[in-house]
């Protein structure tokens, strides 16, 4: 699929690997790391400090909770367009010959979107699940 995508004209490093295979210890790191930058840019811009719980709902719209994330699979990917997503801002990035490269021929892959993310796809091509049955049914 990279290779198809930078054949397509997309920028090779927006094609990268960002962030793969994540165990729920990392995904607890990145959740008390996030955590803590969000309450920490709020107090630096003089924002109202949030509850834990609120602070929590605002987070979750960008990052899993620990448990809860497709990374956890082994079957998302986040690409590199992460970082330019982050810098530029989702729009630009959803303008990106990476995005367009990948919204038409991702799923020619195995790769589907994750819609608020234009960073994230996942592996699951037709009969994935019932190869895995099959698989965990042969090894018990
Ligand atoms: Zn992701």
């Amino acid at each position: 699929m990279y290779s198809a995508g930078v054949l397509a004209g997309a920028d090779p490093e927006h094609l990268l690997i960002h962030s793969a295979y994540r165990s729920v210890a990392l995904q607890t790191e990145i959740w008390q790391y996030r955590l803590e930058e969000r309450r920490r840019l709020r107090e630096e811009s003089h924002e109202p400090p949030l509850s834990q719980r609120d602070l929590e709902r605002l987070q979750r719209k960008w990052t899993a909770k620990p448990g809860q994330s497709a990374h956890h699979t082994g079957l998302a990917l986040d690409l590199r367009l992460y970082v330019f997503a982050k810098r530029e801002g989702l729009a630009k990035a959803r303008q990106t010959a990476a995005f367009l490269f990948l919204a038409h021929s991702a799923r020619d892959f195995g790769f589907y979107p994750y819609l608020p993310e234009p960073w994230h796809w996942e592996y699951n091509p037709p009969g994935l699940i019932a190869r895995i049955a099959k698989l965990r049914g042969v090894v018990g």
